[in-house]
């Protein structure tokens, strides 16, 4: 059976349309009608009116499942058995899909649990976004994150520890080049690897067909993962021993480069900035301006999970931050959390288009959100693989 998707405007990715219809069949975009054609025969038509909107589902290229969201995620895991965690998860991800992001890139969680989240969902794709999964961080002995599981040191044990998230399932490596905010005894301005490891980390995972991931607050480790070839780099926020602090030339060759920049934007505008990079977003938002102006591919990476203004619904507030402090069009900010993120996913095509042949992954909001971003909360419908969402479904495991 097709099902017909119709309202008063389309962004399909990259372009903007009048009314349209969306067609789906098989969990796939069969079709898009952007000329005013009459739905085909013995469609199930759904018209959403003329005032709504018709977008692919959103991708969060930065959160964590396994946080909670609370003033403490750390400690809310610590001695958390894996199934109470995995309860916690199911939430989060249902949270998310509620809020029409689709599809997520977890890049940080405990015991591969985001792989057994994405299991039980396998026959019922529209109980939960689409995951792509990195696996507990590769992070140094005693570095950030080490209590996620995997603290690892040497060429030839980063490249077990990639060799071992690829049999596992993970598209994606994530490794902690720097110290962070959450883990006592690590500097956020200190690399935590060899140029050379980095390498091998790299060159491991794209033999092996998966992406790259790079957590980089220091200044001096932004450096090494561009040389390592990352293909994207999370945070960027230019640490020194004195705080962030963006060089131009540096940041001249990061535009140059090539990396996607997966950017710590977005948090509920209610709740006070906690956390130290949203305390020191005024110094980056000029730098991370300045990528945007010179071309930079930026998508949006919420890093959700990790604090109270960071739930895992809270990706339609960082498209306003990219839009406003960071420069972007509205169009230009839509397609950083659509097609530009489905490309740092290695899901070019198949995830934040409406094409033929991508998956049905569709948001319907109620009015124009190239007017005004905030429609992206005025959330009418949410479909996954053409269905329906159902993340109450989720819960009931
Ligand atoms: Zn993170």
């Amino acid at each position: 059976m097709i099902k017909a998707l119709r309202a008063g405007g389309l962004f399909d990715g990259t372009t903007a349309f009048g009314p349209s219809m969306v067609l789906v069949e098989d969990g796939r975009i069969k079709d898009v009608d952007t000329t005013g054609a009459q739905p085909p025969e013995g469609a199930e038509v759904v018209d959403y009116g003329a005032e709504a909107w018709i977008l692919p589902g959103l991708i969060d290229t930065h959160v964590h499942l396994a946080f909670d969201a609370s003033g403490d995620p750390v400690a809310g895991l610590e001695g958390a058995a894996d199934d109470d965690v995995l309860a916690g998860m199911r939430r989060a991800a249902g949270r998310a899909l509620e809020a029409g992001v689709t599809t997520v890139r977890d890049l940080g969680d405990r015991g591969y649990l985001a792989l057994r989240l994405r299991e039980e969902a396998a026959s019922w794709p529209h109980v939960q976004p689409h995951i792509v999964a990195a696996g507990p961080p590769i992070t140094s002995p005693g570095g950030h994150c080490h209590f996620l599981g995997t603290e690892v040191w040497g060429r030839e044990a980063l490249i077990a520890a990639v060799r071992e998230r690829h049999e596992r399932g993970c598209e994606v490596v994530k490794v902690m080049a720097s110290g962070g905010a959450m883990t006592p005894g690590t500097s956020m301005h200190l690399p935590q690897y060899q140029a050379q490891d980095l390498r091998a980390v790299v060159e491991e995972a794209h033999r092996l067909g998966m992406t790259t991931a790079a957590h980089v607050h220091s200044s001096e480790a932004i450096v090494q993962t561009l040389d390592a070839g990352f293909d994207t780099l999370e945070h960027l926020t230019f640490f020194t021993d004195h705080g962030p602090d963006p060089d131009p030339a540096l940041v001249d060759r990061i535009a140059g480069h090539g990396a996607t920049l997966s950017l710590t934007v977005g948090r509920l505008p209610d709740e006070p900035a906690a956390g130290r990079i949203a305390q020191m977003l005024g110094r980056l938002y000029p730098a991370w301006a300045r990528l945007h102006g010179a071309g930079a591919a930026i998508t949006a990476g919420t890093d959700a999970g990790i604090n109270r203004a960071k739930p895992h619904d809270v990706l339609p507030y960082a498209v306003q931050d990219l839009a406003g402090p960071i420069g972007m069009t509205p169009g230009e900010a839509l397609a950083a959390v659509t097609s530009v993120a489905a490309d740092a996913c290695g899901l070019a095509g198949v995830k934040g288009v409406l094409k033929p042949g991508a998956d049905a992954d569709v948001l319907v909001v109620g009015r124009d959100p190239l007017h005004d971003l905030a429609a992206l909360r005025d959330v009418r419908s949410v479909y996954r693989a053409g269905c329906d969402i159902d993340p109450v479904g989720l819960l009931s495991w």
